[in-house]
């Protein structure tokens, strides 16, 4: 499992950003993150974890660990179920900086994207 080196909250703008052991770093939006909440009341118990466009920007205003493993945000809107695990981090932005998918379906793992 690929783990952060470092993890900075970035308060003012609603960002994450991990430093991996690979060097790799990791910029995430909050809007984005809670569009990605991998949590049973957002995507059910299918285990798939799709893109919630519908979703309003919001903000991240907590960031709590999970263990060794993961991280607990909560958001402007009032949510805090979504457990993101340092695997599911680096998996939403893999080339950096806001690259990751803005549409789409994750089916245990493989990402499937939207059909266009
Ligand atoms: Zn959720």
């Amino acid at each position: 499992m690929t783990v952060p080196i470092e993890v900075v909250w970035d308060r003012a703008r609603s960002e994450l950003r991990l430093a991996w052991s690979t060097g790799a770093d990791t910029v995430l939006d909050g809007a984005y993150l809670r569009r990605w909440c991998p949590c049973a009341a957002c995507q059910g118990h299918s285990g798939h974890v799709r893109f919630l466009s519908a979703l309003a920007d919001t903000q991240i205003t907590g960031v709590a660990e999970v263990g060794a493993y993961a991280l607990n945000l909560t958001f402007a809107d009032g949510h805090d179920s979504g457990i993101y695990s340092w695997t599911w981090l680096r998996r939403l932005d893999p080339s950096g900086t806001l690259g990751g998918p803005k549409s789409g379906v994750f089916v245990r793992g493989s990402f499937h994207p939207a059909p266009t």
